[in-house]
């Protein structure tokens, strides 16, 4: 008989003992009976006998690679999660289908179909750059929007392929980014797969094997195509880099971009970050090997971005300049940063505003449906016709993409407007509907939330309006607000007049904090690393707990609890209290926010107190939890 520890998958629980007939190797997937049934675990090492008795596990004939164990074993004490979770991100290969393949004639013939990629020729400064990145381990290409970034991506992956490597090149959100994914189709045909959790748990297989048989060699994904298992990984491309969605907001708090970097420290992977907005972060730690790659909207010197001291609501000179605009059979462009018809509903009378239930957070009003909706916990209830406090009359603020679309409607009576964003969104087919519709210039105004930032190519965009985003730079005690809406402003411009060069008109009573960066990000990052200080990142770490419970009381004292432990570890503690969003689905919410110059400090810091709390009975992941490097604060 063999015993091994095992790590039962996605489980809080330390690894456990189990016995079998046969032996197992480690990274071996199986099938191990807990009291709450049959559940799949990965064997870790073998282990003598212990003294009570153990339970059998059945082989699945599916392990995990090497490298994903190497990351496994990373992820778990970095990131304070288990092994069972830090496996439970990752995708295995099966043995059964191995064994039933030889494999040779799929890298055959996908040779043939490498040694023939036809790719667009790059410009001087692109082969400059694609010359010099192509040996490094890491590093930065800061290239602004249309300035040709991914030319420059698709040369080092076609590289890695015919020196017989796999690559990913790694998306924040590419279910929404159509255009694409078409062209890496048109460039890699049959050899590229698109990865995220929207496709369909048959065509998910399908790569797997795709992956396994080697006729699957480039992985275009969101954050989660990091855990597939690859045969010969050498190059990760982390594009749009400054993205949040790449780090997890649930244990493990991973974030990819930092696990593709460690990747590159520790094997022969080489991996890039792109952005035309870089982070603070990866600006800072990767300057030495900082590409910039400059062009598209600002490339000219004269600079075509107005001011208008305005909010959300488009102010008559903004409308003037719309029908202008479309006079010149130029489209528009126009960002919101609320969706629904209005973001408040409050009352003069008795200044109380109509909240969630469940979440200390205002319900948005929806005129069509007649509706109030939470955008946290999406409960909805019947709009009100007066206020449920004192029978007063109800007053709407902060006007919403809906409304936008509809007050625009009834004014410009001719012109086709369509919105995009997550209300109106279902599907990837609507959201390429839309973007081919504007694109062929069948809608000429086109109002969206943030998403309309992302990554989309507009051709004739003779304007850009962004409205309310005052309340974006004043939202929040996010260390990174500034960041997060220079990032966002500049992304906007990036939309308009690509091809020819469009204007952008921004309401805003912030102009002079927008104005000496415009077009000159660069100098924005520098001064924020000196703005930022000593204490946050990228010049220190910082590490964040969460922590939860239904009573509030509890959920205070708990805190209390543990902001004496950091104490009495030397803790250097930023801020503690209640979350800004005080109540999520019926969660009181408090946090600790500590920061260190090492890492290995706050790591060891965090473990102590961890430890401490465990022994009062209060075990991470139920109402504690640790987020290192994080990211997000609501
Ligand atoms: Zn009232
Ligand atoms: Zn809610």
């Amino acid at each position: 008989m063999f015993f091994y520890k095992v790590a039962i998958l996605g489980r809080k629980s330390p690894p456990l003992i189990y016995c079998s007939e046969q032996s197992i190797q480690p990274l071996e997937l199986v099938s191990a009976p807990l009291k709450t049934g049959q559940s799949r675990g990965v064997v870790l090492e073998e282990t003598q006998k212990p003294i009570f008795n153990c339970k059998e596990i059945k082989p699945l004939r599916q392990y995990f690679t090497p490298l994903q164990g190497k990351l496994a074993y990373f992820i778990a004490p970095y990131y304070f999660s288990t092994l069972g979770e830090s496996f439970g991100l990752f995708t295995p290969l099966e043995v059964e289908y191995t064994e039933n393949n030889d494999g040779n004639m799929g890298l055959q013939s996908t040779d043939t179909f490498v040694s023939n990629i036809c790719l667009k020729n790059l410009s001087s400064i692109q082969a400059k750059f694609y010359t010099q990145i192509l040996p490094l381990k890491n590093a930065l290409l800061f290239g602004d929007t249309g300035s040709g970034k991914s030319e420059i991506y698709f040369h080092l992956i076609a590289h890695t392929l015919k020196h017989g490597g796999d690559a990913i090149l790694l998306m924040p959100e590419i279910s929404l980014t159509p255009q694409m994914e078409f062209r890496l189709r048109e460039s890699f045909g049959e050899i590229c797969a698109i990865w995220h959790s929207k496709i369909s748990k048959k065509k998910k297989q399908e790569i797997i094997r795709g992956l396994q048989d080697r006729t699957i060699r480039i992985i275009a994904g969101a954050r989660s195509a990091l855990f597939l298992p690859y045969k010969n990984l050498q190059r990760i491309i982390v594009d749009e880099e400054h993205d949040d969605a790449y780090k997890s907001q649930q244990t493990p708090f991973y974030n990819a971009k930092d696990l593709a970097l460690w990747l590159s420290a520790h094997y022969p992977i080489s991996t890039l970050l792109g952005s035309a907005t870089p982070s603070v972060s990866s600006y800072h730690k990767l300057h030495e090997r900082l590409f910039r790659l400059k062009g598209g909207y600002f490339k000219e010197s004269g600079k075509n971005v107005r001011f208008i001291i305005g909010g959300d609501e488009p102010k008559e000179e903004t409308l003037q300049k719309i029908q202008e605009t479309l006079d010149k059979n130029k489209q528009v462009i126009i960002f919101l940063p609320t969706r629904a018809n209005f973001k408040y509903i409050t009352c003069p009378e008795c200044a109380k505003t109509l909240q969630c239930d469940a979440c200390a957070i205002t319900m948005s009003y929806y005129e069509k449906e007649q509706k109030i909706c939470c955008h946290h916990c999406n409960s909805t209830a019947p709009a009100p016709k007066y206020c449920p406090y004192c029978k007063g009359d109800l007053i709407l603020r902060r006007i919403g993409t809906t409304e936008l679309c509809k007050r625009l409607k009834e004014i410009f009576k001719q012109t086709k407007i369509e919105r995009l964003d997550r209300d109106c969104i279902q599907s990837t087919n609507h959201l390429k509907q839309i973007l081919d519709d504007f694109n062929q210039q069948k809608i000429q105004i086109l109002i969206g939330t943030q998403m309309i930032s992302k990554g989309h190519d507009y051709h004739a965009v003779g304007l850009v309006v962004i409205l309310g985003i005052d309340y974006v730079l004043r939202a929040g005690s996010d260390y990174r607000s500034r960041e997060k809406v220079m990032a966002l402003t500049m992304q906007l411009c990036g939309r308009s007049g690509r091809k020819e060069r469009g204007e952008v008109w921004i309401q805003s009573a912030e102009s002079q904090f927008f104005m000496p960066y415009l077009g000159k990000y660069d100098i924005f990052l520098d001064d924020e690393i000196n703005l930022r200080g000593e204490d946050y990142p990228p010049l220190s770490k910082i590490a964040l707990f969460h922590i939860k419970h239904k009573n509030h009381h509890r959920a205070k004292e708990i805190m209390e609890f543990l902001l004496f432990l950091s104490k009495k570890e030397s803790c250097k503690i930023l801020s503690a209290g209640p979350c800004e969003i005080e109540k999520l689905q019926n969660y009181y919410r408090f946090f600790i926010l500590i920061t260190s110059k090492s890492a290995k400090t706050l790591h060891q810091q965090i473990s102590s107190i961890l430890a401490s709390a465990t022994k009062q009975g209060l075990e991470q992941g139920k109402w504690i939890n640790v987020d290192i490097d994080p990211l997000h604060f609501l």
